[in-house]
């Protein structure tokens, strides 16, 4: 099990899957490009990135196999594990002496302290994007990403869509209050991938990390507030969302491969920061393979157990690369009653505000493949009556072709139809194809190939 960052890079490096750039390249763009061109092969260690001695790391996660690996079980495996996590999350686990308050300072000046990047062309400038942002509310605390425009030496722009932290900060603003903050950078994958889990609010997020480690997470008082916060991480800032104030923020470039608008967003005073003695600063590209899978794998999980739960039928899901891993779920069903699939697609639509566009196709079709999938779309599906729209709906305020996020959503029912005739929709396949051995049984033409078939 892989409980620190560290350890995770250590794994990487063993097995081939970490690069060290050349020593001093500019945070602006050049980091940002360079991850993307190995994302996926391996994470990239920048040390002394844009003169700064701090050393930044990013595509900690590559690929559906990596999160299998950093889980401890076969990719098959990854949803059910996840979503028992959720469901059975373990109490954290207060210490003294944590590593990530190895040094304090409370002379917080950004951009001198960390070396934060700029990622894509039309961005605003640095942004801090790998910072599990911790707040707590009347039922405990709560973990989500968000992500975090430099405005100021100590302050920040943040986007809150409406959702966990919005709602709590909400709360306290009309209050009048500020909401204490606590934003970590650089922590184990599994905690990473925690705090992407769907789950109701009040239910912590550092809690379902202790349980898919197997064992109660360590965690540490912060020194400006009672905020606990992973002990074994890199960085943590603690701060203020700010009552009653707006700044301009954005654009960023986002998971929908396009740039966020430029709005009046909330604000975060940051009072303090605390590190490793050597700290690694972690950055996410904003829209890169590590942004998409990080959407895709924990929504993946938390979808499958809800609609498990509402309908026995539903076997797997599938968020799509092409749907930029957000807005296009796909779910395989299996002996399932007229009309039902119809209900699965009503279901799945209720499951995020994200999922735009829902396709469900039987047990015979692979729901990791998009082709497939496609498959039983022209094959299955006739539009007239298998499609349900549903207007004027929340969606996703990052998608463009929204209204400030209210759009159509969609469901497919792309299964074979109730009552269609034995052997209609039998899919071909030639017998034994799959057992032959094509080495064995076959070799590369030579220059003569004419004398070969004599
Ligand atoms: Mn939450």
């Amino acid at each position: 099990m892989y409980t620190t960052l560290r350890g995770w890079l250590d794994h990487l490096q063993r097995t081939g899957r970490l690069s060290v750039a050349e020593p001093g390249l500019p945070l602006r763009h050049t980091v940002a490009g360079l991850a993307n061109r190995l994302a996926g092969d391996s994470a990239t260690l920048f040390p002394r990135p844009g003169g700064h001695t701090m050393p930044i790391v990013a595509g900690l996660l590559g690929g559906r196999t990596w999160i299998s690996e950093a889980m401890g079980v076969p990719p098959a495996d990854v949803p059910t594990r996840y979503g028992k996590a959720c469901a059975e999350p373990r109490p954290v686990r207060e210490v003294t002496g944590a590593p990530c308050q190895e040094v304090v300072r409370r002379d917080v000046d950004l951009e001198r302290q960390l070396p934060i990047p700029t990622h894509n062309e039309l961005d605003s400038g640095a942004y801090i994007t790998a910072g599990l942002l911790i707040t707590r509310g009347p039922a405990g605390q709560n973990v989500s990403i968000h992500r975090l425009q430099v405005s100021g030496p100590d302050r920040l722009g943040a986007l809150l869509l409406p959702r966990h932290t919005f709602a709590l900060f909400g709360e306290r603003e009309r209050a009048g209050q500020d909401l204490e903050v606590a934003i970590v950078i650089g922590v184990d994958p599994l905690t990473l991938l925690a705090s992407q889990a769907i789950v109701p609010l009040g239910h912590d997020e550092l809690e379902i990390a202790g349980a898919l480690r197997g064992e109660d997470l360590p965690v540490t008082r912060c020194v400006t507030s009672d905020l606990l916060v992973p002990a074994e991480a890199e960085i943590v800032l603690e701060g203020r969302l700010l009552a009653g104030e707006r700044a301009p923020e954005g654009p960023f470039g986002e998971f929908p491969q396009y740039y966020g608008p430029r709005a009046d967003r909330h604000v975060i005073a940051v009072d303090a920061i605390t590190h490793r003695a050597e700290p690694i600063y972690h950055t996410i590209v904003g829209g890169g393979l590590e942004h998409l899978l990080l959407g895709a794998v924990p929504r993946e999980a938390s979808f499958l157990a809800q609609l498990r739960r509402m309908f026995p039928c539903v076997r797997d899901v599938h968020l799509s690369m092409g749907g930029t891993c957000r807005y296009h779920l796909y779910v395989q069903i299996d002996d399932h009653s007229p009309g039902e699939a119809k209900n699965v697609v009503l279901g799945a639509l209720a499951l995020h505000y994200d999922v735009k566009h829902v396709t469900v196709v039987d047990a015979d079709v692979d729901v990791h493949d998009p082709s497939d999938v496609e498959w039983a779309v022209a094959t299955r599906f006739q539009a007239d009556q298998d499609l349900l729209v549903v207007s004027g709906a929340q969606g996703s305020r990052l998608d463009p072709s929204t209204a400030d996020g209210v759009g159509a959503r969609m469901g497919l029912d792309a299964t074979v139809p109730a009552g269609a005739a034995p052997g209609e929709y039998t899919r071909i396949r030639v017998p034994g194809e799959a057992e032959l051995e094509p080495s064995a049984l076959a070799t590369a033409a030579p220059g003569r190939w004419q004398e070969k078939i004599r």
